[in-house]
């Protein structure tokens, strides 16, 4: 109805329509989602932003809390916190366990509710990965991996308390299994941490103990690959071999684990005895294929199109880990920076969206070399012609990961930790966190009232 029509029907003019902002939910604030999250900070919509943790949590880092160097709260930060600022979002702490495309909801699980719908006009999926055991889920139990920063703090749990058990051990048999310590892969994760842990022994726990000798403990890396760090050229992956080996690391290649028990690990018909045993070699994408019931590609990654939205719902973008994109005929690896590049692109595309300006095409990976750290003081570094095997590539690491932190007072604190450690070699959280046991409820036939206990006197 025209305003003409209302003044002829003596009608009041009809009242403007403020239309809705538009509802962005983002699912997971790892890198991809606060990526997402960032890119929008000024743009006219409402964002909520879920994640079944209340913090961003810097990954690369973790092996550092797992082998005691860093404290958890130096490499991850409160969501809350880092988004304070951008007033457009709102951050809850819940875990999504489905999603309804035709209604266009998520649902969400919070403490005391389940299967909150939660709707959307545009959705991010960043929700990463968790361990992978290539199909042998009964090595889990045996073999934790490290993805959580509970994952961090227990494995540095059983790290620690392996020692203080020798310690205390009568029988120097046993010592042998106690003191090996298996990494199963030998990607960036097995190789840091492998390096880090012959590290510690040699150094901050090497003169700490009376009745065992840290430095004695074996450091296993196997990998069913033919080298250490795959995706490095092979000048390089060489390099960081002979760096494991001589912190004492042995490598043991080209063969897969057959068997991984409470009592150790079988790899080419050989068992390895040892209390600590930590998986290293794979990932599984989160289940966010499954809640879409969309195409995923063998791994369980939800295949995106090019503008890294999901086929035929151009409302719902996946990025990170999660996600499966192939670029110039290979699948983009599961690294931050491709979760980094696609949450920016993601949060500028609805931004675009919302403000009716055009497409920005397609998503293009731009790749700025890949890095691993072998130790203190030694990474090596590829990117593009450019490889460094040294101190230098070292510095540019420690740089790198220290400006990547999420905040300024993680930065300064993590720079801080380092050189402390580099100069006393103390590190910044030897600490074994362990709830003890509730003690057995008492008989209340026994308990009685202090009155009563008084007058029974
Ligand atoms: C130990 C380790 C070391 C690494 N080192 C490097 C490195 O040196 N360099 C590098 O480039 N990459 C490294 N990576 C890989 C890199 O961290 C990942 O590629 C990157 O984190 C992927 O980002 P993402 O946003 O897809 O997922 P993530 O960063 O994993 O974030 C996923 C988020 O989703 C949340 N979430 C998951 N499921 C749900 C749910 N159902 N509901 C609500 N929230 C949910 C999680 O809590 C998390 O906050 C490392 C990874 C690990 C585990």
């Amino acid at each position: 109805m025209s305003n003409d029509t209302n003044a002829y029907l003596n009608l009041p003019p009809p009242t403007p329509v403020t239309p809705r902002v538009p509802r962005v939910v983002i699912v997971g604030c790892g890198f991809g989602g606060l990526s997402v999250a960032r890119a929008l900070r000024r743009a006219p919509v409402q964002i909520t932003l879920l994640d079944r943790t209340n913090h961003h949590l810097f990954q690369p880092l973790l092996y550092q809390v797992a082998t005691a160097v860093l404290a958890p709260g130096q490499i991850a930060a409160p969501i809350r916190e880092i988004l304070s600022g951008q007033k457009n979002t709102t951050v809850h702490m819940a875990e999504v366990v489905g999603v309804d495309r035709t209604r266009r909801v998520v649902f969400a699980n919070s403490p005391d509710r389940e299967r909150v719908p939660v709707p959307y006009d545009n959705l991010v999926l960043a929700t990463g990965a968790t361990h992978g055991y290539f199909g042998h889920d009964e090595f889990a139990p045996f073999a934790p991996g490290l993805k959580t920063l509970g994952d961090g703090v227990e494995l540095r749990n059983r790290i620690l308390q392996t020692f203080e058990q020798a310690e205390a051990e009568e029988d120097v048999r046993a010592h042998r299994d106690l003191l090996t310590f298996v990494l199963v892969g030998a990607g960036p994760t097995g190789v840091e941490m492998a390096a880090a842990i012959a590290y510690m022994v040699r150094t901050s726990l090497r003169a700490q103990f009376r009745r065992i000798d840290p430095t004695t403990a074996r450091i296993v890396l196997l990998d069913r690959g033919p080298k250490v760090l795959g995706p490095f050229a092979d000048e390089l992956s060489q390099a960081a071999k002979a760096r494991l080996e001589r912190l004492g690391v042995e490598v043991q290649l080209g063969q897969g684990v057959e068997k991984i028990d409470a009592e150790g690990v079988v790899v080419g018909g050989q068992r390895i005895a040892s209390k600590t045993v930590i998986w290293t070699a794979g990932v599984a994408p989160s289940p966010a294929g499954k809640w879409l019931g969309v195409e995923t590609d063998r791994a369980g990654r939800v295949k995106i199109q090019p503008d890294l939205t999901v086929p035929g719902n151009p409302e719902i973008f996946v990025v990170g880990d999660t996600a499966s994109l192939v670029q110039d005929g290979n699948p983009l690896p599961g690294v931050a920076q491709v979760a980094l590049q696609q949450g920016h692109y993601a949060g500028e595309a609805i931004l675009r969206r919302v403000t009716r300006r055009p497409s920005a095409g397609p998503f293009r990976y731009s790749d700025r070399g890949i890095m691993a750290v072998v130790g203190p003081g030694y990474a090596i570094l590829q990117s593009g012609k450019l490889r460094l095997k040294s101190l230098v590539a070292w510095f540019a690491w420690a740089l790198i990961h220290i400006m990547s932190l999420a905040q300024p007072g993680l930065r300064l604190s993590v720079f801080l930790q380092w050189l402390w450690t580099f100069v006393t070699g103390q590190r910044g959280s030897r600490i074994i966190i362990r709830r003890r046991p509730e003690p057995t409820a008492p008989n209340p036939a026994a308990v009685r009232p202090p009155s009563e206990a008084r007058a029974a006197k």
